[in-house]
């Protein structure tokens, strides 16, 4: 990385990561490692070890005793505070390298890494007041022998699986929100985007996070991924990531009855009438369909235009899509950059070839971009698609978007949530009666009116249906990783039973 300019260049070799376990590195030694090339340059640019199944029970052992023995779990929350804002600071101060290894790893827009690193150093500022202001309850109405408390304890070691979509925002949506709980955590993020939550790892721990709290162990997920979650001394796993994965947590989960919070994917709904701002909801949906080149689980993959605007609104995207940049993600006027990986390149293609096959209409896109390196995709549009094509109900994962249209507002309701997933929704309309009459019959976990992929910590996310269970961030954020308990204390003199 050449800091002294802005221009970014590629590293001359790949950089060595170790995991991380009881607060410090351990080298990979005689592990086996992967080497991650970067999706757009093809060059290899980190090496990262393949964690043993001794390695993971070390990690939770180290959870554990730092769950047990109160070093994190015993602070007050002023004090569990005061580590996430030095967290954030410290973000903050090596943002460029945590961005540059985000755009290194997963292809996406250096302006957008950018962007995620100072949303994630805000989530752990957020974070740091709910740790101040999470409570429980009391009853008071008792009477006067009686006073009922209802307090909140951590739930204990969380096992955390992430994707390799948003690999360092999405860990900031969960672990300080974990941390401000109480808990102590054991990290497995994707194996071709490990680097930013073992960066995340060394920041705690500078932050003055105790040793044990926050580990990190990197594999792939078939092993040590599975490993993780039937570990019987794991008593959460907030996993991230593919609903069918998500269905094996399930059976995984069983031999310890762990709580689970699964943020799964989506097929999420555009639904453009006719009385939108139309210049402003084809930007929304251009930018909804084409952010982090369609590999978001929000994404707004399944456009719903009512049929009086169809055309109309189909000429603007053709020519808004047309002039999105798509390329260099080193490059910071890039918007859109490379596909993270070859498997969901071939998932794309798929798709790609399959729509037409169906009946579908290309109306612009539809190639792979020809470069010297890397896998880029043309942000593409599909129209006339009708709703048993696959191109209407899979999450596809990349910048393809089908268009179908509709009739009424009931027609558009029952489109929207035909589809056994239920994470997110946009809704265009001039008309507020509308968009409150349509958000309202909605199924999604978070619905947007007049914007797309948008929001701050202080609003919880997760999903309807097939799309999760659980929610993260704001205050519902914490709580997720605490259980209740219902302390009755008896006052004054005890009536006998046994006289
Ligand atoms: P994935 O399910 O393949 O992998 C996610 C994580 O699970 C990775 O760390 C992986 O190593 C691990 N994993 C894989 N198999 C496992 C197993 N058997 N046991 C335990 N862990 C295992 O998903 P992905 O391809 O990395 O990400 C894309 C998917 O994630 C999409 O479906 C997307 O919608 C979803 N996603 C959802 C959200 C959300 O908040 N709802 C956010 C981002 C991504």
């Amino acid at each position: 990385m050449n800091q002294a300019s802005n221009i970014l260049t590629l590293p001359t070799e790949p950089r060595d990561f170790g995991f991380y376990l009881d607060g410090g590195w351990i080298a990979s030694g005689d592990r086996e490692v992967f080497e991650r090339a970067s999706p757009a340059h093809g060059v290899p640019v980190t090496r990262i070890p393949k964690c043993t199944g001794d390695d993971l029970n070390a990690a939770v052992s180290s959870a554990r005793a730092a769950f047990e023995d109160r070093r994190w779990s015993g602070l007050s929350g002023a004090e569990r505070a005061a580590v996430l804002l030095r967290a954030a600071a410290l973000i903050r101060e090596r943002s460029e390298e945590i961005a540059y290894y985000e755009t290194l790893e997963n292809g996406k827009p250096i302006s957008q890494s950018r962007g995620e690193v100072e949303g994630a150093a805000s989530i752990y500022e957020y974070a740091a007041g709910a740790a101040r202001s999470l409570h429980g309850d009391t009853f008071n109405n008792l009477g006067d022998k009686m006073l009922g408390l209802v307090t909140r304890e951590p739930i204990g070691v969380v096992g955390l699986i992430t994707p390799w979509n948003f690999p360092f925002f999405i860990l900031a949506e969960r672990v300080p929100f974990i941390l401000a709980s109480g808990c102590t955590i054991v990290a497995k993020p994707s194996e071709v985007t490990s680097a930013t939550t073992l960066l995340m790892a060394e920041i705690l721990t500078d932050a003055g996070l105790p040793a044990g709290a926050f580990n990190v162990v990197t594999g792939s997920g078939s092993e040590i991924g599975q490993a993780l979650i039937e570990h019987n001394d794991v008593d959460m796993v907030s996993f991230t990531g593919s609903t069918a994965v998500g269905r094996r947590l399930l059976q995984a989960a069983t031999g310890n009855f762990k709580r689970l919070g699964l943020e799964l994917g989506g097929k999420n709904p555009q639904i453009v009438f006719a009385d939108a701002n139309l210049e402003d909801a084809a930007d929304g949906v251009v930018f909804g369909i084409c952010f982090n080149a369609g590999q978001c689980c929000v994404s707004g993959s399944r456009l719903l235009v009512e049929r009086s605007v169809a055309a109309e609104f189909e000429a603007l995207l053709v020519k808004k899509l047309s002039q999105v940049r798509t390329g260099d993600p080193l490059d910071p006027q890039t918007q859109v950059g490379a596909i993270t990986t070859p498997a969901q390149a071939k998932t794309i293609l798929r798709h790609l070839r399959g729509g037409p096959e169906e009946g579908a209409r290309l109306a612009c896109g539809g190639s792979v971009i020809e470069t010297d390196a890397g896998q880029f995709i043309e942000p593409t549009l599909f129209s006339d698609v009708t709703p048993e094509m696959a191109l209407a109900s899979e999450e596809i994962f990349g910048p393809v978007l089908s268009m179908q249209s509709f009739g009424s507002v009931g027609e558009a309701v029952e489109m929207a949530n035909d589809t056994e997933y239920g994470l997110a929704a946009s809704i265009w309309t001039k008309d507020l009666d509308k968009a409150v009459a349509t958000m309202r019959q909605v199924q999604a976990g978070r619905v947007w009116v007049n914007t797309t992929i948008t929001g701050g910590p202080e609003m919880p996310i997760g999903g309807f249906k097939q799309s999760g269970w659980g929610r993260e961030t704001g205050a519902y954020g914490v709580e997720e990783y605490t259980q209740v308990k219902s302390v009755h204390i008896e006052l004054g003199e005890r009536v006998h039973w046994v006289s």
